[in-house]
């Protein structure tokens, strides 16, 4: 291949999911320009969704979930460079510094920085034995931790929270969940949902605090407990901050972009900067699936917005996205997510909530605005394509389990 002059080099920064997946769509979508990836890390690409589950139980290790090997970018011509942190932008230039002094110029930028987690704001957060949870290495130190009878505190009652709650109890520790909301799950999930999550780590003998708020963490060298703001305590060895994620947009603001948590971008990907993408946790959608304003940390986002940017660098339209999907395991169990969930919503159960297997559909009138599935993965393709189409579906139908699912698209169509 010819080396293409820098009017067609795409520079991506930030390595993770979003960035590795939008460098091999370009590809697939035809780009026959130069690629150039740029990331702190030093690790290949990789899917972070193992690290609180089977990483820290030990049974993966992060490089299993690599999303670009060293061989993938010889083949598809994308040149990587780990371990470069990316400082500045300026994007009437259009060149990048990184913050070893290089710079890298580029036609096309795409913003992929994905996000970060959340730290509590109080003393003691920064003791030995508190960690959050986002990158490879973040899950190797605390699988370092998390030896048998270990005490182990989860702050936060979100999905990583309690997935490294659910790990860390199948590993043997004595494991506290502390959730300041009322209940768990307090922003994805109805309050009868998260009554069943609840249920199924206390049946596992995850001690669940809701309700609970969290003074400040104690110990010298080392955590040794949480007070909390009743003046109770809470031993732990080992303390692990789920709260939350912000989107690593500071790169975008330094240039001047409109941000907010967010990058802003439309159903392209595009930003209002002429020639910048953004992709993955760093961006927030003007509209997606008739909700707006939204940003999602999800599997699913990261790689269809790697191919939306794809496509409208190449000049292709964008394609229709249909309910945003998220899953989480816990405890050898799956819960899957459609749509989002509106306390508001109607629950309309098919299953009981204590069986093995069950959907919880939020109705809003006769239409599904979102449905959680727990081990019913099979039927999600068919309650999404319900979704997509805006069908209205009796209430009395979802319910009844003697009718498949995929009945209801033909006595709905
Ligand atoms: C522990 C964990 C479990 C998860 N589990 C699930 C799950 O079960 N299901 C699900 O749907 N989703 C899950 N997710 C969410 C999913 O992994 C993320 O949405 C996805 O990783 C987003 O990809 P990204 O590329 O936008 O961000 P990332 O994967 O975070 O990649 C961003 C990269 O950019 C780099 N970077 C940042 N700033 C710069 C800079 N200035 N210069 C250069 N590089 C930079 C970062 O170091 C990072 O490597 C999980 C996330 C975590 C952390």
């Amino acid at each position: 291949m010819a080396t293409p002059s820098v009017q067609e080099r795409v520079l991506i920064v930030g390595a993770g999911q979003a960035g590795a997946r939008t460098a091999l769509a370009l590809r697939d979508a035809g780009w026959q320009g130069a690629i150039v990836m740029a990331g702190e890390e030093p690790e290949l690409p990789y899917e972070r969704p193992p690290l609180s589950k089977a990483v820290l139980t030990g049974s993966a290790q992060p490089g299993d979930a690599t999303v670009l090997s060293e061989a993938d970018c010889g083949l598809h011509g994308i040149e990587l460079l780990r371990g470069e942190t990316v400082s500045a932008l300026d994007l009437v230039h259009r060149q990048a510094r990184t913050a070893r002094g290089a710079r890298l110029d580029y036609s096309h930028l795409v913003i992929a920085t994905g996000s970060r987690a959340r730290e509590l704001p109080m003393a003691g957060a920064q003791l030995d034995g508190v960690f959050v949870l986002r990158t490879a290495r973040d899950a190797l130190a605390v699988r370092d931790r998390l030896k048998h009878g270990a005490r182990v505190v989860l702050v936060g009652g979100g999905f990583i929270g309690l997935e490294v709650a659910a790990s860390a109890a199948s590993m043997g520790c004595e494991v506290t969940v502390v959730e300041a909301h009322r209940h768990l799950l307090g922003r994805v999930v109805t309050p009868t949902i998260a009554a069943a999550v609840e249920r199924l780590h206390r049946s596992h003998g995850v001690d669940v605090r809701t309700g609970a708020r969290i003074d400040s963490i104690e110990g010298v060298d080392a955590v040794r407990r949480l007070r909390m703001a009743d003046g109770s305590a809470i031993e732990a060895d080992i303390v692990i901050v789920g709260i939350g994620a912000l989107a690593n947009d500071g790169l975008a603001i330094g240039a001047g972009m409109p941000c907010g948590d967010g990058v802003l971008v439309d159903e392209g990907a595009r930003t209002r900067a002429e020639g910048v993408y953004a992709v993955g946790d760093v961006a927030r959608h003007q509209t997606l699936w008739g909700a707006h304003g939204v940003r999602l940390e999800s599997w699913e986002n990261a790689e269809l917005q790697a191919t939306a940017a794809a496509r409208s660098i190449v000049g292709k339209p964008a394609e229709a996205r249909g309910a945003p999907w998220f899953w989480t395991d816990q405890f050898g169990g799956n819960l899957q997510m459609l749509g989002y969930p509106d306390p508001r919503h109607e629950v309309v159960l098919r299953g009981s909530l204590d069986a093995d297997s069950w959907c919880a559909f939020m109705v809003d009138g006769e239409r599904i605005a979102a449905a959680c599935l727990w081990n019913a993965g099979r039927e999600r393709r068919g309650i999404a394509q319900l979704m997509n189409a805006g069908r209205p579906v009796p209430a009395s139908l979802l319910a009844d389990r003697e009718r498949p699912l995929r009945d209801l698209l033909k006595v709905t169509s």
